[in-house]
């Protein structure tokens, strides 16, 4: 039987073990995270991510969709909140089921993980971290977090799928000619909250991506099934504005009555949320090549982090699997083949997907809070 180790059991980590497991393959996940299963944590307070068309094909292949997009909200287009004056609705297509799903992180990663319970081939080891692998004795060393001791582990393959700071990547770049670049965006985001109104219903637009669009930054809000919105607010780290402007919970009020004026009564605790969440980084990381020989490959954000502003991180991961998946098929399970095949006809895709996320930051913080804008994207889709 194949065996095939996968470092990280998040979103592509999840999804390609089933895939995996599902193809006769023994596989074996270390996830550095306790099992979310088991977490305590309110639906609607985790992040929620916008899953489209390639994401909803790769989970198609595991028969995961129809029950991924029960627990989704369906988005028909952006929703445009100026300063003053009126809101409008920006259609992401022709016909009303052209739209993108909201879609619960946690509860996403509970449904792959349930999946992936159910086959025998697979084992899943959480609070398990990464710390190294070794590509000359093809060992990895876990640290058990629990048990607070580390082991090293027999693995002649391994995928890396721990996400944007990679430890496998890490490890393949200490002893491979690996070519890598990552690149920080000035800005940062955090996240805040719009509860449900006091009747259970949602305060805003449910079926929509709303953004408040302010040229050199920006806030959006997608929709949580417990009708909440989580809202990320997207600021330079430093500058006028920026996260290192607010000394004081008044600055933080007057700059949302200021430039978010009717997102201001909606969210219930603003300063409060404002001082308590982190701020996040933005970063793209590009790296090549994705593998040595048929031994170690690097798949989902370990191989091409992206900025969030195209929606397509997770969902370019997802396609990943579903490609991975095809060519281990197409050549019989070999990894020699498999691997550089892999990087090969992903490589160009995910640079593409890279630039466009980048650009799209422009034109979600600009271009789609200016009126002329908005109504040529009216008139085309008339
Ligand atoms: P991750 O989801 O990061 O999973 C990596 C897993 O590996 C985690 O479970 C982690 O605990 C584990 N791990 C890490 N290190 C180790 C280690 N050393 N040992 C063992 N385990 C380890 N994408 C979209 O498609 N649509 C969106 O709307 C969207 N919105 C986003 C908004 C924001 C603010 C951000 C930051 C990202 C967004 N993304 C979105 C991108 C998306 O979150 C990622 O592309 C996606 O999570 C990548 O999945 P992954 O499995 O490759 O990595």
């Amino acid at each position: 039987m194949r065996e095939v180790t996968l470092v990280g059991g998040g979103l592509s980590g999840a999804l390609l073990a089933l895939m995996l497991a599902r193809r006769g393959v023994k596989v074996t996940v270390y996830e550095r995270r306790a099992d979310v299963r088991a977490e305590q944590i309110e639906e609607g307070r985790s992040i929620n991510l916008a899953l489209s068309v390639r994401g909803i094909h790769a989970l198609n292949r595991v028969g995961l969709d129809a029950e991924v997009l029960a627990r989704a909200i369906p988005m028909r287009g952006r929703y445009i909140h100026p300063v003053t004056g009126s809101c409008s609705l920006i259609p992401y297509g022709r016909t009303a089921d052209e739209v993108i799903h909201s879609v619960g992180r946690r509860g996403l990663n509970v449904q792959l993980l349930d999946a992936l319970a159910r086959e025998k081939n697979a084992t899943v080891h959480f609070q398990h971290r990464c710390t190294n692998y070794n590509l000359r004795t093809q060992t990895l060393t876990i640290r058990d977090e629990a048990a607070g001791r580390e082991v090293g582990v027999e693995a002649p393959v391994v995928i890396g799928t721990d996400g944007a700071a990679s430890a496998v990547r890490l490890a393949l770049m200490q002893s491979t000619r690996m070519n890598y670049s990552q690149e920080y965006l000035d800005h940062g985001y955090k996240e805040l909250t719009i509860p449900p109104a006091p009747d259970g219903t949602f305060r805003l637009e449910p079926n929509a991506l709303h953004i408040w669009p302010r040229g050199g930054y920006m806030m959006i809000a997608l929709p949580n099934l417990d009708r909440s919105f989580t809202c990320t607010l997207f600021l330079p780290h430093r500058g006028e504005p920026g996260f290192d402007q607010f000394p004081m919970p008044e600055a933080v009020t007057s700059f949302f009555t200021r430039t978010f004026p009717d997102a201001v009564p909606l969210i219930a605790d603003l300063p409060g949320e404002f001082f308590r969440n982190p701020t996040g980084g933005l970063v793209t990381v590009r790296c090549s090549p994705w593998y040595s020989e048929g031994r170690v490959l690097l798949l989902g954000d370990a191989a091409h982090a992206i900025v969030p502003f195209f929606g397509q991180g997770m969902n370019c991961a997802f396609e990943d699997c579903e490609v991975l998946a095809d060519l281990f098929d197409e050549h019989g399970g070999n990894w020699d083949e498999v691997f550089p095949r892999f990087f090969a006809s992903r490589k160009p895709n995910t640079d593409a997907i890279a630039q466009l996320a980048l650009d799209n930051f422009i034109e979600m913080r600009d271009t789609s809070a200016d009126p002329h804008f908005a109504l040529k994207r009216q008139l085309e889709h008339k």
